[in-house]
């Protein structure tokens, strides 16, 4: 099969991924027709390079890359990969049987079932923040759905990404499973291809090009975008236990989680409690001094450093107030664990997604009060609510939209398979995870099979006056 340009036309790169794509485009009926039995050797496949063969490997790759501490690659990249492996593994027979249902009495004569088959050759672009989990998390559901696949991981975490380059060769042909390592230049040279499915994990900003892009082939897409996570903590909340978890959420990863808490709001009568109990309870997460801490990240870059400084001196010069933690080291991309209060709702903190260890905290006098902030900006990826009151919790819940919420606690609802995992408009498009994740990389083809002569048959032209009853009364009765 050739490719769509002609080659004067395209550079040395976009050549060598347009031939990349033919190969795969040629190979996805092969791949398509593969058994369950084969989709599950080549997870296990996977699983089995994860969790032993590279293991050592990613945790050394993820250090190099921001210091990440080895439990959370365990426990945030590889742990999540293989749970997802054995699940879909436990699963997949049955989402691949053909399923039967029902067929309207007007239809006598039919039988109806849907196929679940591959969308073909599919695009996965993927984030530097869990590079592995983000990475090899769709690549599951893609090579459940039985679809050939070009993976592009982030060219920030460049140790990670080159190991999981070596990981994907090592146990896929090219023709099936491939891995492009490269800059944005490289996401838009493969952008221009004619993929059947692109499936993106990054800013809302980048999503709105990708989706401009997939329009161009009317590409299906899933985005799973970021945005602000609010975390409401009500007067009837246990604080000691919030802000223990808050910690846990917002500080792991250095904050560079899509689902972390952004900022919290919080009862007014309660913030110095809060505060109070924060600092309190931090030291006790990573020391009094967390840049000796071998359980606190760095931030990915010196750009998004720079981008972090930039905000806290936005609000410094905004009379906010630092309540714990500010201090900061260019030369490591060093940010403490920070509690700031008293923003302006014009600051970049209270404006952009925050994505570091910076926690504004801000007030509210009632509910509603709390729930039209939430309300005036985009739809959250995550809403947090900590309260024991049933009252207030089905209010939140009643009077905002958000792709997730988790009720006294914060990241787990990302990790039980059996929920869809995803955002809603501007923190994404479509779903992953288990079955829904499946669901994403597959069509589901509607088949209907006709046994005998149905009613249908017996309308056609020329329309009589027996013909019109016989219409009169499916419309009334059936
Ligand atoms: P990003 O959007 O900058 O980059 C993501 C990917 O897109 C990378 O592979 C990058 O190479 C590519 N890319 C960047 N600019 C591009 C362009 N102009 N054209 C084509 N491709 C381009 O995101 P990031 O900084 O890697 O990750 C942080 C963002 O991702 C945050 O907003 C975070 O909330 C979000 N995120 C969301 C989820 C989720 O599951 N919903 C998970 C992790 C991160």
């Amino acid at each position: 099969m050739s490719h769509l340009w002609p080659n004067d036309l395209m550079s040395y790169s976009e050549n060598k991924f347009a031939i990349l794509f033919d190969k795969q485009r040629a190979n996805q009926f092969n791949i398509g027709k593969t058994s369950y039995k084969t989709r599950i050797k080549k997870l296990k496949k996977l699983k089995h390079a994860l969790e032993h063969t590279y293991k050592q490997d990613i945790r050394d790759a993820l250090y190099k890359d921001f210091k990440k501490p080895q439990l959370e690659v365990d426990l945030t990249e590889i742990y999540p990969v293989i749970d997802e492996i054995k699940y879909v593994c436990s699963q997949l027979k049955s989402w691949l049987k053909r399923e039967q249902v029902g067929t309207p009495l007007a239809m006598l004569g039919s039988s109806s079932y849907i196929i679940n088959e591959p969308k073909g050759v599919c695009l996965i672009i993927s984030p530097w923040n869990y590079p592995i989990n983000l990475t090899f998390g769709p690549l599951i559901s893609a090579i459940a759905g039985g679809n050939t696949v070009i993976l592009k991981p982030s060219e920030m975490t460049q140790n990670t990404s080159s190991l999981m380059a070596r990981i994907v060769s090592d146990l896929f042909d090219e023709n099936e499973i491939a891995l492009v390592e490269g800059e944005v230049e490289t996401s838009q040279a493969l952008l221009e291809l004619p993929f059947n499915h692109i499936f993106f994990t990054g800013s809302p900003a980048v999503g709105k090009i990708v989706m401009k892009a997939a329009s161009k082939h009317l590409a299906s897409v899933t985005l799973e975008l970021g945005g602000k996570s609010p975390t409401i903590i009500d007067d009837s909340a246990n604080i000691e236990k919030a802000v223990s978890k808050i910690i846990f959420g917002k500080f792991m990863n250095a904050g560079q989680t899509c689902i972390a808490p952004d900022y919290v709001l919080i009862d007014e009568g309660i913030k110095s409690k809060f505060i109070m109990s924060f600092k309190k309870q931090i030291d006790t997460f990573f020391t009094e001094q967390p840049d000796s801490s071998d359980a606190y990240s760095r931030i990915v870059n010196s750009k998004h450093f720079r981008r972090l400084i930039d905000s806290l001196e936005d609000s410094k010069n905004r009379n906010s107030t630092i309540e714990s933690g500010g201090e900061t080291n260019q030369s490591d991309n060093y940010i403490e664990p920070t509690l700031i209060s008293d923003l302006d709702n014009e600051s970049q903190l209270m404006q952009e997604e925050i994505f570091g260890p910076i926690l504004p905290i801000k007030t509210y006098k009632t509910l509603e009060e709390a729930v039209e902030y939430i309300n005036s900006k985009e739809k959250p990826l995550a809403l947090y609510i900590y309260s024991k009151n049933k009252t207030n919790i089905n209010f939140i819940l009643n009077n905002t939209r958000a792709g997730s919420t988790c009720i006294n606690h914060n990241l787990l609802q990302y990790l039980n398979h059996n929920l869809p995992f995803g955002g809603s408009n501007n923190s994404g498009i479509g779903k992953s995870h288990g079955y829904f994740g499946f669901l994403e990389f597959t069509n589901q083809r509607s088949l209907l099979k006709q046994h005998t002569l149905g009613a249908v048959d017996l309308l056609k032209p020329p329309y009589t006056n027996w013909k019109q009853k016989i219409v009169d009364l499916t419309i009334k009765w059936f």
